[in-house]
Formats: C-alpha cells, structure tokens, sequence
C-alpha cells in the first residue's frame, strides 16, 4: 500500500469526491509535533476523535499547533 499526500485546499474536495460512502482511513501528519496517526473520514467530514479537530477544510492536531495537519490517503 502507497499513501498519496492530499493538498490542504483541496483534501475536503478530494475526500468528497472519492469516499461519499464509506468511511476511509487517512493518515494525518502534524508538521508541530510530527505526530503520524490514522484517522477516519465519512462523507468528507472527520470521525470524532480526541485527538484531532476539523475546521472547515483543515485537520488540526490536539497538541496546539496552529498549523494544519497534511492528510495522506492509500492509493
Ligand atoms: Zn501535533
């Protein structure tokens, strides 16, 4: 399995298009803290986690960071 880095500007486009349905696995990096975890989307929008928090097109990680996490998903 190859992970395709997903843009920021257009990763909620691209989650859309491709995963309407069914719930998808993504790995989110934190350029903060470098933290690399799988988190899931359905339907463009970010499961509930306590770890990560989606605002608008974003994924930002629980450590603080002020800059959004890049999102990879399997190809
Ligand atoms: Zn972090």
């Amino acid at each position: 399995m190859s992970w395709l880095k997903v843009e920021q500007k257009t990763s909620s486009q691209v989650m859309q298009a491709e995963y309407s349905i069914a719930p998808s696995e993504v790995m989110a990096f934190c350029p903060a803290c470098k933290a690399f975890q799988t988190v899931w989307f359905t339907n463009g929008m970010l499961n509930p986690t306590r770890k990560f928090t989606q605002n608008g097109n974003h994924i930002y990680h629980d450590c603080g960071s002020g800059e959004p996490c890049s999102l990879y998903i399997s190809v």
